[in-house]
């Protein structure tokens, strides 16, 4: 592509694209004409228009810059000011983010640090106040908590569109006063606040209910048959890669009209962001599935934005923001030039702008990791397991692994208890440990692991949803002690052991879920931790996010909080968690 510098009144000109229209699927040749960060033309010029920088589009296809319309930043472990350049690089202009990894770090204080820390990015960051935090309240301990006030203050910052995800479905359904009163505050915040959803499978009554609530959306996993119901009754689907198979996108085409959705990337981790990219990947894999391309671009440009009531962007129009994406073809969707706010911002998948530093606003997120006085490591020996009751054989309540998703699904398992109280498990089921890093105390909670086959490894991190307390899953007290002391180490972050060997590490010093670095930096240790994971036995289909999900209290079915086992769907602890005599 070739470049030069003009002086005439138009800041930029991106000569000879064929500009997408995502109303009429047309693609039409035009010089696309910017002057203070707005698209003023996409008529062909011709010769003899002068602008302050001039850029070849070469007949590549011009697309609006993407939308993310339901993303957390923290699931990258970057700061947002190392967030942009990487994701503006694959053609993201704006995304709605909900911050609530952070606020359940640090509450109201957390949030607000992302506000400061988004200002002024060349990528456009809006916001979506997270409703649950802690995720069920009573259940877990998180360093934050969110309520109907705090969500009431934050409604008024103007790059806040609304509520975020709204994971307490049950709590909607069955009329709990916490929720309750936050989608009270979210419907009397004076203007159109859009409510965002998290219902994985909900129907019928349930999901008239949670919808009469004000709620509009979900991202969750849902079966085919869910997904239509929902579209049917006017939900706005925001499909992520784990939603698009072909039996949906041809259930959708099947219908009399394509009904509005969007394409979202929810949760992605940097290796995955810097190697296979961000809402481009979820385009590719839905074409892949069977979407058009049009329906794919239009699903990450003018849907997305109109759901978002970001009138200013999603189209290529005079007047709107010039925020755009070139390709060489629809169906990759690889962006080769990225401009956003007019101005150019990413080449060939890479970002053109100098890296930011992270905003001095983090370093009051240092040491965040708040375990016992004193504490420098942990011992192979603290991570016996010892659980009240007799000696003998016991029916232990456990939670089941799959490789494929982050369910956990209800199980048993028969473990003998010695006389001392200690569990015999290594050699018959992996070991997971929640421990509460807030307060100092180090309360924590146990509980069997079936389903995974590796020997004397363990993984540790404090990136877990969604109190990110310290948690370890491992097949041997050695390894165990030999990740969670890696971490403690490194102020919070994500490692691999196999014995007392540390294999690979992900320094996140920032809360205990950000790191300090660039993207690629960031994605290399990701990915050295994703290798370690592999070497060690740890196979899935989402290493991080399975992992991270072991104490997700809204996911499915089965989870372990620092305070004890829960039965997701009945929102209470499991039962005899200690099991009964055989
Ligand atoms: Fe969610
Ligand atoms: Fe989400």
């Amino acid at each position: 592509m070739r470049e030069g510098d003009g002086g005439g009144t138009l800041d930029l000109l991106v000569r000879d694209v064929r500009a997408v229209s995502v109303l009429t699927g047309e693609a039409v040749p035009a010089d696309i004409a910017v002057a203070r960060g707005r698209i003023v033309s996409l008529r062909p010029l011709g010769g003899g228009v002068e602008a302050r920088r001039v850029v070849d589009g070469g007949g590549r296809y011009a697309l609006p810059g993407f939308v993310d319309a339901h993303m957390h930043i923290e699931s990258s472990f970057l700061t947002p000011a190392a967030f942009a350049p990487a994701a503006l690089a694959r053609g993201t202009t704006t995304v709605a983010a909900d911050p609530h990894e952070i606020a359940n770090v640090a509450g109201e204080a957390g949030v607000r640090a992302m506000l400061r820390a988004s200002r002024g990015l060349p990528l456009s960051v809006f916001f979506l106040v997270p409703s649950c935090v802690p995720s069920v309240p009573g259940l877990e301990t998180s360093g934050g908590e969110i309520g109907a006030a705090e969500v009431a203050r934050l409604l008024r910052h103007p790059r806040v569109l609304g509520l975020g995800e709204v994971m307490d479905y049950r709590g909607v359904v069955t009329g709990d006063a916490r929720i309750a009163a936050i989608l009270a505050r979210a419907r009397r915040a004076g203007r159109r606040v859009r409510v965002e959803g998290h219902a994985p499978h909900l129907v019928g009554e349930d999901l008239e209910r949670f919808m009469a609530a004000g709620v509009v959306t979900d991202h969750t996993d849902n079966s085919d048959a869910a997904w239509l119901e929902k579209m049917r009754l006017g939900m706005f689907a925001e499909l992520q890669a784990k939603s698009i198979r072909p039996s949906l996108i041809a259930a959708m085409a099947s219908l009399p009209l394509l009904p509005p959705f969007a394409l979202v990337t929810d949760d992605v981790a940097t290796d995955t962001l810097v190697a296979e990219g961000h809402l481009d990947r979820v385009a590719r894999l839905a074409v892949a599935a069977g979407l058009p391309p049009l329906a794919a671009v239009r699903a990450m440009t003018l849907w997305p934005a109109l759901h978002l009531g970001l009138t200013d962007r999603g189209r290529l129009s005079p007047g709107l923001r010039a925020d755009m994406v070139l390709c060489d073809d629809l169906a990759s969707l690889a962006p080769s030039l990225v401009v956003a706010g007019g101005q150019v911002v990413a080449r060939d998948g890479r970002p053109t702008l100098p890296p930011r530093p992270a905003a001095p606003v983090w370093d009051a997120f240092r040491h965040s990791l708040r375990l016992a006085p004193g504490r420098r490591s942990f011992a192979p020996a603290e991570f016996a397991w010892r659980v009240p009751g007799p000696p003998g054989r016991r029916r232990m309540p456990a939670m089941a692994w799959r490789p494929t998703d982050n369910r956990t699904a209800a199980a048993e398992v028969v473990l003998d208890v010695g006389a001392d109280g200690e569990v015999h498990w290594p050699g018959h089921a992996s070991l997971v440990r929640v421990i509460e890093r807030y307060s100092g105390r180090e309360g924590s909670a146990s509980a069997p692991l079936l389903g995974l086959s590796w020997q004397d490894a363990a993984v540790a991190t404090t990136y877990a949803h969604d109190s990110h307390n310290l948690l370890v899953v491992g097949s041997s007290p050695a390894a165990m002690a030999a990740a969670a002391t890696a971490v403690l180490e490194t102020g919070g972050g994500i490692a691999v052991a196999r014995g007392e060997r540390v294999l690979a590490r992900l320094p996140l010093p920032l809360a205990g879920i950000m790191s300090d670095a660039g993207a690629d930096a960031v994605a290399a240790a990701a990915a050295e931790v994703r290798r370690a994971m592999e070497a060690v036995g740890y196979r899935h289909a989402n290493p991080f996010m399975s992992v991270a999900t072991l104490s997700l209290l809204v996911s499915l079915e089965r989870k372990l909080s620092d305070r004890g086992l829960v039965d997701v769907d009945r929102r209470a602890f499991t039962p005899e968690p200690y099991g009964r005599p055989l």
